[in-house]
């Protein structure tokens, strides 16, 4: 874990926060992949620190530093939820319990509730009582991806921590720092901007390999038709990640709509500008437009409708089409 972190430098706020007095209700949010939950490690460790530096920055020495290396520090209470599993409320009585206890080891008592929006309405009501008058040195974290799922009063009753934002040449060293070649990434910081850990996870998971066979399959379907595309939804229903293929479907998008209007800044396929340049031309825009609605929707579609082969053919053939009015014209580059 500690060879994701990026230099300490930028995230200064920690220093102020721990200056001013750490809050004792705390809000962080940020989308799956970006460095939130680090951040939010770097902050409890440092708030359970015996010697924390000026710079806010943990001893990673004391007996605080060595529990938390150890994953047993009794003055720290995480909740989780899996992917799509709920937080129930014995956890929520559990919690509220521990932070009454006076701390064991370190100044503070620590809670840390991710993602927070998974807590049930009867988990989030209890805690809200404890956010309410938390006990004399009890911290509660929450963390979030979507802050406006969350009750209003709990909200409220939270100070929303200040989170750097990674710029794509930030995260672009980083990545770099982690090992992976200049030119790939180059265009996973692109991407991915401020999410370097999905970058991270997808180059790890082979991201590069399947990228190239979705592109090349993508760029030439125009070309082959709508037949063609009819079959390649049929071959992507049965084992694609429709979410990865959509978010590599709307940078392709992004690419051609800069491309359109003479943009070469923040292209993310640098790689294949040549071809995708020429495919901007001879688009039209509207259809552009149209096949980037559908992909932005995708993930409503499928609550909707769980047919996924159908979703697929209706979006491939959205796509085909953008380049179909020139065929039928003549005007193919
Ligand atoms: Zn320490």
């Amino acid at each position: 874990m500690s060879a994701h972190r990026p230099p300490p430098a930028e995230w200064q706020p920690i220093q102020s926060l721990l200056q001013a007095g750490l809050p004792q209700a705390m809000l962080a949010v940020g989308e799956s992949g970006t460095l939130v939950g680090q951040y939010c490690d770097d902050l409890q460790q440092v708030a359970l620190c015996f010697a924390p530096s000026t710079q806010g920055l943990p001893c990673g020495s004391c007996r605080s530093c060595r529990l938390l290396a150890e994953g047993s520090h009794p003055d720290l209470l995480v909740i989780t939820a899996e992917t799509g599993k709920r937080i129930a409320i014995e956890l929520v009585r559990h919690a509220n319990e521990f932070l009454t206890f006076t701390p064991q080891v370190s100044a503070r008592r620590w809670l840390r509730v991710e993602p927070a929006e998974a807590m049930t309405a009867a988990a989030a009501n209890a805690l809200l009582k404890t956010l309410e008058e938390p006990a004399a040195r009890a911290h509660i974290l929450l963390l979030s991806e979507r802050p406006s799922q969350l009750l209003a009063t709990i909200r409220s009753r939270l100070q929303r921590l200040p989170f750097p934002v990674m710029r794509p040449g930030q995260c672009m060293v980083w990545l770099e720092g982690l090992g992976i070649p200049p030119a790939e990434a180059l265009w996973l910081s692109r991407q991915f901007e401020n999410r370097p850990l999905r970058a991270w996870q997808l180059w790890e998971s082979g991201w590069v390999t399947l990228r190239q066979t979705w592109i090349d399959a993508l760029l030439n379907l125009p070309q082959q038709g709508p037949v063609a595309a009819l079959r390649l939804a049929d071959h992507w229903a049965k084992d694609t990640d429709l979410l990865l293929l959509r978010e590599l479907m709307l940078s392709l998008l992004a690419d051609l709509l800069r491309l359109r209007n003479h943009r070469l800044d923040n292209i993310v396929h640098l790689d294949y500008l040549q071809l995708l340049e020429a495919m901007a031309q001879s688009a039209q825009a509207i259809s552009l437009w149209e096949t980037l609605e559908d992909w932005i929707r995708l993930p409503e579609s499928l609550v909707q409708n769980r047919n996924v082969g159908m979703m697929l053919e209706t979006l491939l053939l959205s796509w085909v089409s953008i380049w179909s009015r020139e065929k039928a014209h003549g005007i193919t580059s």
